[in-house]
Order: structure tokens, then C-alpha cells, then sequence
């Protein structure tokens, strides 16, 4: 067994056939981790004893006669979602020493199904970034150049998956940070709609926006880990109660019948020419492959990251007041007073980053100015999403760029704020309209760096998105 390059579904009829067990695999995804991580620095912790100690729980429950894909399987897991026991620190120095006492719904899930938890991995602080860079501990590499990014904030999930130390991770993706990682590093990252997979018990960065999702090797596996992830939770109320459907049997419709739109408005000077190239050889490839290509426009598209960075920015000054160092959070040494105790402890747990964001966002919702700001923000956000609504009459799933840009140098974005937040320009949008979306891999430019091509659906068409992914993965690329 390969670990680097193993699928779930590889590992899963590895397991049934007997061909090695969950332990075996398990310790032999933590010899991986031990062996890569000090270079790639993907996680932020890794728990090889109750790793262990589940896997072997995993092959005793196979052994007494239970099955299921994701039964001994390790998974990688973002260090902003609870896992009982394992500590989430969000990447912050403010929940350092912070041990989860519960699981979030999509680690009970994963959980129930069996999966195995073997580390937590690295994110910009709070998931508040695009290059993993933000976090207050370490700075993950992109494994195809040490000497640049893995995207961001879920950077550490997607180094891992494609750097051989994990057969496959969760993220969360507010404006990006599932898709976008995952192009950078060359694996396949799916955000679900809003309302399909629950978020409690996972740290709160803009509630309007979040969703948990897989970042796999591959669309089938995606497919899988979805099928578990998704559904209505009575803790979370921004679930829809919806049937899921099977997104396994939803992979094989193939290409042909298909209508796919290329919004204008993504096909624009000023991106990278290299992976416009290979989006665009990427679409060319489908329409040969039997698939319709409409031309769409979404005129909203602009506007969309400023929307974004006032919508996001607000939700997130109020979801992280919570970090006090009363309620939650580092609490600072010998106050002298209550309010020196909120200060201290906020300006010594926070980074630049998270503070820059808290402040800006206290700044829109504050009177005189939620109107000209938060106010106006959330009509544009509502013609963002009408743009999408009239976009899917005439297509079943849209085909754009991921990001404007290949993997960056580490350094290279960090001091300049606003540069980093115009590469969001391609994800932010589906956020805004609460629509799904998949990035696949689908080339490199001349250096090595993956290039990621985004699906866009409607809001619970992943059936689509996974079908339309597949058939490119499995006919149209190879
Ligand atoms: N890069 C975007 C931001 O910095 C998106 C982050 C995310 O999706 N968590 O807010």
C-alpha cells in the first residue's frame, strides 16, 4: 500500500479484501506525517496514540461483521472544527491549550462511519486568509515548490492530501479556502451549499458564509465523504431538511447533454495567462467531449470581494467577541481593570490579521455607517445571487478559474492586504449566493504548479457539480 497516492475508496476495498488493516493503514499514514511533515509543515498536531487506539476499534468492529467507506480510514481534519479530545486551535495563540470536551456534527458523523482521526491540520488564524501564512504557529509549503504557498485558509488540509500525508481532509470554505487551497496544491476541494452540511461545533468565522467540505484526490472520493458530511442537523439551523441524494450514483451521468456556461465575467484580462490556458483547454476538451458551451454573464461579479470583505468582516467582529479570555480564549496576566482585561487579552491572543478584520468589520456595522456599508453590501450580496439564479436557466454548471494565479511565493502576498484579497475574486461570489462548487485539477503551468478548474452549481445541485467533475477527471483529462 501506498499511502501518498492512495484514494478513500482504494483504502476501503484494501480494507474489505483484507489486504491490510486500519491499523496497519493508519500507522502507515503516521509514518508519512512523520516522515514529510517537518518539511511541509501540514499539521498543527497529530494524534498517532488515539489514531491507534481507533483504528484498531475499527478493525474489531470489521472484524464482528461491519462495513462501510470510511470504516478505519484516516482523515485529516481542520484545526477550527471540534473533535472531542483533540485540541482546535483555530491557529490562533488565543486557543492554545484548548482541548475540544465535544464533537462538532461532522466529526460525530465521520465518527459513526468510522473514519479515524489522525491530525489537525493548519489554517490561516481563524480562517481569516488565502495563503495559510496568517497562522500563529507555522507556515505550511505547497509540496510541488517548497518555496511557495499552499493556498488558504484550509492550506494545511490540501498540503497534506497532496504532499502523501493524508488520504483525504476536511476544510471549510467561507470565500474560498476549500476551492482555492486545493487548486494551489493540485487535489480536489468541493464547498457544499449553504445548508447542506451543518457547522456546529465549528468555529464561527462569518455564519452567512461558512460551510465545511472534503479536499480529496479525487471526485469519487469527494463524492463519498459529502454522502456522510451532509444533511439537517436540529443544532444547526441553517440546515436545510432536504433529502441526500446519492452522490455516488450522481457521478455517473458523463458529459454529454450537459450545459455548460462561461461567465464572461471570469474570463478576464489580468489573470494569469498560464492558468487561463489551462482552464480554457479544460473547456475545449468537455465541448469535445459532447458537452453544450453557453457564453453567461453574471454583471454582478465586480462588485463581489468588496461585498465579500464587508459582509465577512462584519459577522466575523461579532462571531469572535466571544474571544474575551472570560468566555473563551488566552486571558491576559494582572489586570488592572475589566476593560484592560478585554484589551490585553485580545491584542496579545489575536494576530494582525484577525485584528485588521475585527476592526474593519466593528467599523461597517457601526452607526452612521451600517447603512452606507452593511446595509448596502447585503442588496448587492442579493444581486450576486440573482445574477447565478438567472445564469443557471440557461446552464446546468458554470466552468471558471479558481484563482487569477498559480501557487505564490511564501512572502510574496502577505504584506499587501488588498492583493491578497482581489485573488478571492473567482471564489467569494458562490459564498455570497450560497450556490456549491468544486475544484478539480486540470493541468500545470510550465513551472510544475497545479491549476484548479471550478464547477459551479446551483444551491443542492452537488449531484451535478460531482457528475460534471467526474466525467472531466475520469474521461476528458486522462
Ligand atoms: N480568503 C478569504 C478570506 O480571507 C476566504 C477565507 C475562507 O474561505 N475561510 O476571507
Amino acid at each position: 500500500m501506498d499511502v501518498s497516492t492512495l484514494t478513500i475508496c482504494e483504502a476501503a476495498s484494501g480494507l474489505r479484501a483484507k489486504a491490510f488493516s486500519s491499523v496497519e493503514l493508519t500507522g502507515a499514514v503516521l509514518d508519512a506525517i512523520e516522515k514529510r511533515d517537518a518539511e511541509l509543515n501540514a499539521y498543527l498536531s497529530v494524534d498517532a496514540e488515539g489514531a491507534l487506539r481507533q483504528a484498531a476499534g475499527a478493525d474489531a468492529a470489521r472484524a464482528a461483521g461491519a462495513d462501510g467507506d470510511l470504516l478505519g480510514v484516516p482523515v485529516a481534519i481542520k484545526d477550527l472544527i471540534n473533535v472531542e479530545g483533540q485540541p482546535c486551535t483555530c491557529a490562533s495563540k488565543q486557543l492554545l491549550g484548548y482541548v475540544s470536551p465535544y464533537d462538532a456534527t461532522v466529526s460525530a458523523k465521520l465518527r459513526r462511519a468510522g473514519a479515524i482521526f489522525a491530525g489537525r491540520t493548519n489554517m490561516d488564524e481563524f480562517a481569516m486568509g488565502s495563503s495559510t501564512e496568517a497562522s500563529a504557529f507555522k507556515v505550511t509549503r505547497n509540496p510541488h515548490d517548497l518555496s511557495r504557498v499552499p493556498g488558504g485558509s484550509s492550506g494545511g488540509s490540501a498540503a497534506a492530501v497532496a504532499g502523501g500525508e493524508a488520504i483525504a481532509a476536511l476544510g471549510t470554505d467561507t470565500g474560498g479556502s476549500i476551492r482555492q487551497p486545493a487548486s494551489f496544491c493540485g487535489c480536489v476541494g468541493l464547498k457544499p451549499s449553504y445548508g447542506r452540511v451543518s457547522r456546529y461545533g465549528v468555529t464561527a468565522y462569518a455564519s452567512s458564509l461558512d460551510q465545511v467540505g472534503p479536499m480529496t484526490r479525487t471526485v469519487e472520493d469527494a463524492a463519498v465523504l459529502l454522502q456522510q458530511l451532509a444533511g439537517c442537523d436540529a443544532r444547526d439551523g441553517t440546515t436545510l431538511d432536504l433529502p441526500v441524494p446519492d452522490y455516488r450514483a450522481a457521478l455517473r451521468g458523463g458529459l454529454k447533454g450537459l450545459k455548460i456556461g462561461l461567465p464572461k465575467e471570469y474570463y478576464i484580462d489580468g489573470a494569469d495567462r498560464e492558468v487561463m490556458a489551462c482552464v480554457r483547454r479544460a473547456v475545449d476538451a468537455c465541448a469535445a467531449a459532447g458537452a453544450e458551451i453557453v457564453e453567461v454573464s453574471l454583471p454582478h461579479t465586480e462588485y463581489a470581494i468588496a461585498v465579500y470583505y464587508i459582509v465577512a468582516t462584519a459577522e466575523a467582529s461579532a462571531n469572535l467577541a466571544r474571544f474575551d479570555g472570560v468566555r473563551y480564549g488566552h486571558r491576559a496576566a494582572n489586570p488592572r481593570s475589566v476593560f484592560e482585561l478585554y484589551a490585553k487579552s485580545r491584542a496579545e491572543g489575536l494576530g494582525t490579521e484577525v485584528k485588521r478584520r475585527i476592526i474593519l468589520g466593528t467599523y461597517v456595522l457601526s452607526s452612521g455607517y451600517y447603512e452606507a456599508y452593511y446595509g448596502r453590501a447585503q442588496k448587492v450580496r442579493t444581486l450576486v445571487r440573482k445574477d447565478y439564479a438567472e445564469a443557471f436557466k440557461t446552464c446546468d454548471v458554470l466552468m471558471t478559474p479558481v484563482a487569477p494565479t498559480a501557487a505564490y511565493r511564501i512572502g510574496e502576498a502577505c504584506d499587501d492586504p488588498l492583493k491578497m484579497y482581489l485573488g478571492d475574486i473567482f471564489t467569494v461570489p458562490a459564498n455570497l449566493a450560497g450556490i456549491c462548487g468544486i475544484s478539480v485539477p486540470c493541468g500545470a503551468t510550465a513551472a510544475g504548479l497545479p491549476v484548479g478548474l471550478q464547477l459551479l452549481g446551483p444551491a443542492f445541485g452537488e449531484g451535478t457539480i460531482l457528475r460534471a467533475a467526474y466525467a472531466y477527471e475520469q474521461e476528458v483529462r486522462a
